[in-house]
């Protein structure tokens, strides 16, 4: 893996614009994604987590608009560049898996011709008979039993693990520089969920792709990513290398989703810690931190003040008042006790 970004964002703030007011979504996201390195972006629904990678592929509802920042690609800010570019970009040098693989496919349509039909959009003076080999390839790379055979065949004649073998094949046809994949095991059962990630790392490796992994289980992160941001309320809460984030994490909220992973080994008796309150209305967020009504350490100033980010160690950094180098050490502190 190298250290240069492939992607930089820079204060991304996404807005959806709706009758009930502005739900500021992101508000003021940086990060950046080295090549060949998996990033995974870790937050409950509504942390703004998806609508950073949606603003990415520029795939926002019409009521979305990005007020402020940059998304830098290859040397080129992506909120600038024309729909038609965009067009270009997408599915040939960034690509993205769903959730949901019914819901992208077309159901009218046999599964390899859909693969087919990617290429040739973006490589229309390719000869049919070499991307059907080229699909029935990538159809065996990601274990699609009897390629030739199920190339044929409509989406629903496949279990949802396979459809989304069949989304990541497809999201891996132009061998893309970046492939952001949003939730992509949520909807399947534990073990095709080890097969699907322990494919996309086999993936990375030989093809060099760089990956967002977006999820709300810091468990998956474990296993398959390199580094991790936490978002919250639309903002980037703390961000580490996967080692640190386990070993040392510095925000309450990350270790309020640590607790929460179920242990296989642990007493069953021990019941798993979930983090009370919910998320913070958008459309009003809140001044100070946006974590303050749940964080059982908050204090005054934590709904008064946003705090800034500080530095815990190379690549670790926080956004906690408690991390602050003047922050009382209490019991009150659990980051100075
Ligand atoms: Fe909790 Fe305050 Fe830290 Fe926010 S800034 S996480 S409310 S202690």
């Amino acid at each position: 893996m190298s250290m240069e970004p492939i992607l930089k964002i820079e204060n991304l703030k996404t807005s959806f614009m709706t009758s009930n007011g502005e739900v500021q979504a992101v508000r003021g996201v940086s990060l950046a994604v080295n090549k060949g390195e998996i990033l995974g972006i870790v937050g409950e629904s509504g942390s703004g987590k998806s609508v950073t990678s949606m603003s990415i592929l520029r795939l926002l509802a019409d009521t979305a608009v990005i007020k402020e920042g940059s998304i830098e690609f290859e040397g080129k800010n992506l909120i600038g560049v024309s729909k038609k570019e965009m067009r270009g970009i997408r599915g040939e040098k960034i690509s993205m898996i769903f959730q949901d693989p019914m819901s992208s496919l077309n159901p009218l349509i046999p599964v390899g011709t859909q693969v087919a039909e990617m290429i040739l959009e973006h490589h229309p003076e390719r000869k049919k008979e070499d991307v059907k080999k080229e699909v029935l390839e990538l159809f065996s790379r990601v274990r699609i039993p009897e390629p030739e055979k199920r190339y044929k065949c409509f989406p629903h004649e496949f279990s949802g693990g396979m459809r989304q073998r069949v989304m990541i094949a497809m999201a891996l046809a132009n061998k893309p520089e970046l492939l952001i994949a949003d939730e992509p095991t949520t909807a399947l059962d534990v073990t095709i969920q080890d097969q699907i990630l322990h494919q996309l790392r086999e993936l990375e490796k030989e093809y060099g792709t760089s990956i967002i992994f977006i999820t709300h289980d810091l468990g998956v992160v474990a296993e398959l990513c390199d580094r991790v941001i936490v978002m919250y309320g639309g903002l980037v809460m703390e961000e580490a290398s996967i080692d640190d984030i386990f070993e040392k994490p510095g925000h309450p909220y990350t270790m309020g989703l640590l607790e929460s992973i179920p242990d296989i080994k642990q007493d069953k008796s021990v019941r798993l810690m979930p983090i009370p309150g919910s998320p913070p209305d958008m459309t009003n967020p809140p001044v100070g931190c946006p974590f303050a009504p749940r964080c059982p350490y908050a204090r005054k100033i934590c709904a008064q003040e946003l705090p800034e980010f500080i530095e815990l160690g190379e690549g670790h950094r926080t956004r906690c008042f408690l991390q602050y180098p003047d922050a009382p050490a209490d019991e009150h502190n659990p980051f100075r006790r």
